[in-house]
């Protein structure tokens, strides 16, 4: 028999985006609520940028603006009034993969 265990984070308790530098690990979270129009897609302790600022087809949207796209909509959408609750799903499997994700899970076991 197998089981799978599911973690479902609802839109509204995610209140803060967590980066972590590939070159340095300086790790930092910005607050949904603090993310504004030109939010800093940089390392805060190296010149690393965290997202392509270009993109090779100039009719595409780059990485940086993907990124920041993602996490506006993401803020937006917390404060639209909807007709069910909305939760994203991290799949057991995929969460034990990720150090960060497995620190952070607090599910108690
Ligand atoms: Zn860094």
């Amino acid at each position: 028999m197998t089981i799978e265990q599911r973690t479902v984070i609802p839109l509204s308790d995610i209140d803060a985006i967590e980066f972590e530098c590939t070159h340095c690990h300086a790790i930092y979270s910005i607050p949904l609520a603090e993310i504004k129009e030109d939010v800093r897609l940089a390392c805060i302790n190296c010149p690393q940028q965290f997202a392509n600022p270009q993109h090779t087809d100039s009719s595409k949207m780059t990485d940086a603006q993907v990124l920041a796209s993602l996490i506006l909509r993401l803020r937006d959408a917390q404060q639209r009034p909807y007709k069910a609750t909305i939760r994203l799903a991290i799949s057991d499997s995929k969460k034990s993969s990720g150090a960060a994700a497995s620190r952070d899970s607090g599910d108690g076991t």
